[in-house]
């Protein structure tokens, strides 16, 4: 592993983001810090996306963005900060790059192809998940506005509703931003059909 692969390892984006001063709901949601957000927009865990913005990234990514770091000072302060010990020095150190010059014309194809099938992956899964983020949005409202006041009240349909669902789509709207493509394949496999 690389120090990139081992830092991400050892912390989240989301201890990063706490430790630097982003307040984190218990959900995951919190205020973009990466343009004017009021309400929070950003979701956050192993990985961090602004559903206003467009911002994503892991933890090393984030503190590179936040203090205006290269990726390897941000990992050096990572490392410092979280005193994780991780050894720096001959594992960073750029490997050998071996220049392909045969079948160049084969190579690019085949990776606008891969490019090409990348994007609609992408899209669809950004797509659903704003959809599932507004219905994250809704279930936190139902929760207050149909909070019973009382034990002997019956609960409304809509708060035993978000209770029930909140935490599967915020799972759902994690795996969507930050899972692999295959994860996210079978998923709006499995869902598309219903
Ligand atoms: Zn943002």
């Amino acid at each position: 592993m690389n120090i990139f692969q081992e830092v991400k390892a050892r912390v989240t984006a989301r201890q990063v983001a706490e430790r630097y001063g982003l307040k984190v709901s218990r959900n995951g949601m919190a205020c973009c810090p990466f343009h004017n957000d009021k309400h929070p927009s950003m979701k956050i865990d192993q990985n961090y996306y602004c559903f206003a913005c467009g911002a994503k990234g892991d933890a090393v990514n984030y503190v590179a963005v936040q203090f205006g770091l290269s990726q390897f000072e941000a990992a050096k302060k990572i490392n410092e900060d979280f005193s994780l010990g991780i050894s720096i020095g001959q594992s960073v150190v750029g490997k050998k790059q071996k220049p392909e010059v045969q079948d160049k014309e084969k190579i690019l194809t085949k990776e606008e192809r891969i490019q090409f099938v990348q994007k609609k992956i992408d899209k669809w899964a950004k797509d659903a998940a704003n959809v599932l983020l507004q219905y994250l949005r809704w279930m936190e409202f139902w929760k207050e506005f149909y909070k019973p006041e009382s034990t002997e009240e019956e609960w409304h349909p809509l708060f035993v509703e978000a209770l029930q669902n909140e935490s599967k789509i915020s799972y759902l709207v994690d795996m969507l931003m930050f899972g692999t493509d295959e994860e996210i394949l079978v998923f709006s496999e499995t869902e598309g059909r219903r």
